[in-house]
């Protein structure tokens, strides 16, 4: 039986996407080969890279907005590096949301000068600091829109003059944003968009080429933009197991519609942590991720007891991040409402048992 898996990442992927992307393994649409054993110069892979990138233009509603989007190896990690690498010239500001930031912060640091105008370090980044003072003299700022470790999430994006590029890793797709606001963002895509071993960049062009260091050629966005995404062998798997769970999130209804699932599911949560006396949220109310919900318990002797009822209902993947302790349930676009009230059905089994 399939467990109800709220996972971090890798994590959860809708099962018509998991069903389609094992027969493409076997045989891709009737072409007697298997997807992974086909060139990636092959018609039948350009027009999967092609449809993968222009389904994400269109989800995201940047067409003809001088955006490109390219899918690029390494990680979001990579990201932390590639986007100073690209575009810090003099000066960027960073905003220290957690684990996740502090490291794109140590890579910039690597090229230029680091502004970090905020930061909930103070509170063990258990909400999300005010973004104004913003300088105009900074070559970008750079956010975390959510933090998959804390369980935050920005609910809004002031406007802001210099450009802003965001680690989208964790959120991408699960809410309408306007994502013109943006001049850059990233995501590698095991947390909400497909398998690991690919990263989504969207990319405003207007904004490159404007440093003076020279920049290696597989690090380097125009490279991959004049490529399409095929400046060595892409992950082919990867790629076309996200092109799917893209069609999927169509087929859904689109973000509007995975946004509201989204928020009925975080709702359905959060009501049983704040109302269940043995489980705190972690999180401040008002700054709670509706993608990873992060909570403790009162009493973490009682842990052992959790734990095996989680483990009895079928539930993987609620352990908490080292740095939080407690539990993380990740309830990403493919987690179903049924796998909430399984959850909140455990919870509430524990209270009744230690009353
Ligand atoms: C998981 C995660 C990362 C790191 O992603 P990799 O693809 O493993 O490099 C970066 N940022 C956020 C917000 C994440 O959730």
């Amino acid at each position: 039986m399939k467990k109800h898996n709220f996972s971090a990442g890798p994590s959860i992927l809708p099962k018509e996407v998991l069903e389609d992307a094992s027969k493409s393994v076997l045989e891709l649409d009737n072409t007697g080969l298997s997807l992974i054993e086909i060139s990636h110069r092959s018609k039948e892979f350009i027009s999967i890279m092609e449809e993968a990138t222009a389904r994400v233009l269109k989800i995201t509603e940047l067409q003809n907005k001088g955006y490109k989007a390219i899918f690029v190896q390494g990680g979001a990690s990579l990201q932390f590096l590639m986007t100073a690498y690209n575009l810090l010239e003099a000066k960027a500001a960073y905003i220290n949301t957690g684990t996740w930031s502090v490291k794109a912060i140590k890579e910039a640091k690597l090229l230029g000068n680091v502004l970090e105008i905020s930061s909930s370090q103070d509170k063990n980044f258990n909400y999300i600091p005010e973004m104004n003072n913003i300088p105009n003299d900074i070559d970008y700022l750079h956010i975390t829109t959510n933090n998959t470790i804390f369980g935050t999430q920005y609910k809004s994006f002031p406007d802001c003059s210099p450009p802003l590029i965001a680690d989208m890793s964790s959120d991408i797709f699960s809410r309408k944003i306007d994502f013109s606001k943006f001049d850059l963002f990233y995501a590698g895509a095991q947390k909400n968009m497909g398998p690991a071993g690919v990263t989504l960049v969207v990319i405003k062009e207007s904004l490159l080429n404007k440093v003076s260091r020279k920049i290696p050629t597989m690090l380097n966005y125009s490279s991959y933009i004049k490529a399409d995404s095929m400046l060595n062998t892409p992950p082919v798997f990867a790629v076309y197991t996200t092109l799917l769970n893209l069609r999927w999130i169509e087929s859904q209804g689109g973000i509007n519609e995975l946004e509201k699932r989204n928020l009925k599911k975080a709702e359905l949560l959060y009501a049983e942590i704040d109302r269940n006396s043995f489980f705190n949220g972690f999180a401040e109310v008002k700054d709670r991720s509706h993608m990873n919900v992060t909570f403790t318990l009162n009493n973490e002797n009682l842990s052992d007891d959790f734990n095996k009822i989680c483990e009895n209902n079928n539930i993987s993947g609620i352990k908490g991040h080292r740095s939080v302790g407690g539990y993380r349930a990740s309830i990403y676009n493919a987690l179903t409402i049924e796998s909430i009230n399984v959850l909140i059905n455990c919870m509430q089994q524990f209270e009744k048992l230690n009353k």
